[in-house]
């Protein structure tokens, strides 16, 4: 204990004393016990009263004779802890400073809102790119981006997934939103520019359709005269040097391979650019097309060298573009069939469950390793290439597959074990 509190707590014990030896002269000691008491108490409620005082300006120094007191001990205590509070809030204020500042700094548009989609608060960037003012504090933030697209994502609440939208604010502008769910429901809106990254796309895309395009004529002529000569007369091949006709075959091989680029080109920049009209939509007889589907399996696998087994629900139709869907299910049955050994099994099936329409290929092949799955649905992204190039695949395939399902609404998924085999699974909504 320190020296202030042995004086005070000794001349609490002078005052009891005191108050006693008061009663003994009164000839009364409960009434003399009754005084000093009396006096202990007011020196406590004065003590108290100037902590009371100093803790309401505890820049005040506690001066005096007191400093050295009981109060002038708790004084310095409390008024230690009051500095060290200080410092700590101190710390704080620059980090949260430090933290609005780098806010600031941000390109991107980064807007604070409650559960209620309410704005809390929003960066300099959201100025800019969204046009949001002080004023809007406190309104729904769909009040302020109303395009479809976004209030579809804001209603969808999936959070894993961004969206690209059209800017309300600057004509031509294209943003790309994305949330992140901070605490208790909040949510943290992230919108970036990215009109100059879609334009580059859309170069891209547009370059690749138009070269495909300009392909395809010169193509189409150049197999046909190769095709024309191959398909002569029987007489007038064999009449031709043999290097020739081995040359003619080569030459028509390579075409053939490059019209299907060109074809699966063609076919993927349609996908990537336009959205499936009403009018293409229809109720497709998936079993009927599956059915056929197999059956060229069958021709192409050769005599009986797979298995192509059927588990196909009858009369179970889908909503869709037939044409893509056709293409879709072509595309994974006749890889199923490309990457599975003589003799192994590929199964198809269409059915119905509580996760939707699915659709599923699997095979007895030669599997993929874990690191390939989930590049394989990029262009031209191929495991082995020369096997590839050899079973006559463009690389294209899953690509198209999965540009498919996304206008489909529908979800891949890959399984496989490498040297056992895959399945294909696309599930779609019912
Ligand atoms: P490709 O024309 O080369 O078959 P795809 O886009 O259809 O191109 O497939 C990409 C790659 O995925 C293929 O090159 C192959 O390596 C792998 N692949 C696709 N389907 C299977 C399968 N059923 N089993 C094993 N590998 C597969």
């Amino acid at each position: 204990m320190s020296r202030g509190l042995w004086a005070e707590a000794l001349l609490i014990l002078a005052l009891i004393l005191l108050g006693m030896a008061l009663g003994a002269w009164l000839g009364n000691l409960w009434i003399g016990l009754s005084v000093g008491l009396a006096l202990v108490v007011l020196r406590l409620f004065w003590v108290v009263m100037r902590l009371a005082l100093w803790l309401e300006h505890p820049r005040s120094p506690i001066a005096g004779r007191y400093a050295a007191g009981w109060l002038g001990h708790l004084g310095q205590r409390l008024r230690r802890a009051h500095l060290a509070q200080r410092r700590r809030d101190r710390r704080w204020l620059r980090l949260i400073r430090e933290y609005r500042r780098a806010a600031d700094a941000l390109p991107d548009a980064v807007v604070a809102l409650d559960q209620h989609h309410r704005i809390l608060g929003f960066n300099p960037a959201a100025r800019q790119l969204l046009g949001l003012r002080q004023r809007d504090l406190g309104l729904p933030v769909e009040h302020l981006l109303r395009q479809p697209d976004f209030i579809g994502f804001l209603r969808a609440a999936d959070w894993a997934r961004d969206v690209d939208v059209p800017s309300d604010y600057v004509a031509g502008q294209v943003l790309s939103v994305h949330m992140v769910p901070y605490v208790q429901g909040r949510l943290l809106l992230i919108a970036r520019d990215v009109t100059r990254l879609q334009r580059l796309q859309a170069m891209r895309q547009d370059f690749v359709a138009n070269v495909s395009h300009e392909l395809r004529t010169p193509l189409t002529v150049l197999s046909g005269y190769i095709e024309t000569l191959l398909d002569g007369d029987e007489d007038e091949v064999e009449a031709l040097p043999q290097d020739l006709v081995r040359i003619l075959n080569h030459m028509h091989l390579q075409s053939d391979r490059m019209r299907r680029i060109v074809e699966d080109l063609l076919l993927l920049s349609r996908l990537e650019t336009t959205s499936p009209n009403e009018e293409q939509i229809e109720l497709v007889h998936v079993p009927m097309l599956l059915n056929a589907i197999a059956e060229y399996a069958e021709h192409l696998s050769g005599e009986g060298a797979h298995h192509i087994v059927r588990e196909i629900t009858p009369e179970l139709r889908m909503r869709g573009v037939t044409r893509e869907l056709d293409s879709l299910f072509s595309n994974l049955v006749f890889n199923a069939v490309k990457y599975t050994q003589s003799g192994g099994t590929v199964t198809i099936r269409w059915f119905k469950d509580a996760r939707g329409l699915v659709f599923e290929v699997q095979d007895t092949g030669i599997g993929i390793a874990p690191q390939h799955i989930p590049r394989l649905t990029e262009r031209f992204y191929r495991v082995d290439v020369g096997r590839s190039r050899t079973m006559g695949g463009t690389g294209l395939g899953l690509a198209i597959v999965k540009h498919v399902m996304l206008r489909h609404h529908g979800r891949l998924v890959i399984e496989s074990v490498l040297g056992q085999g895959s399945v294909f699974r696309c599930v779609f909504p019912s």
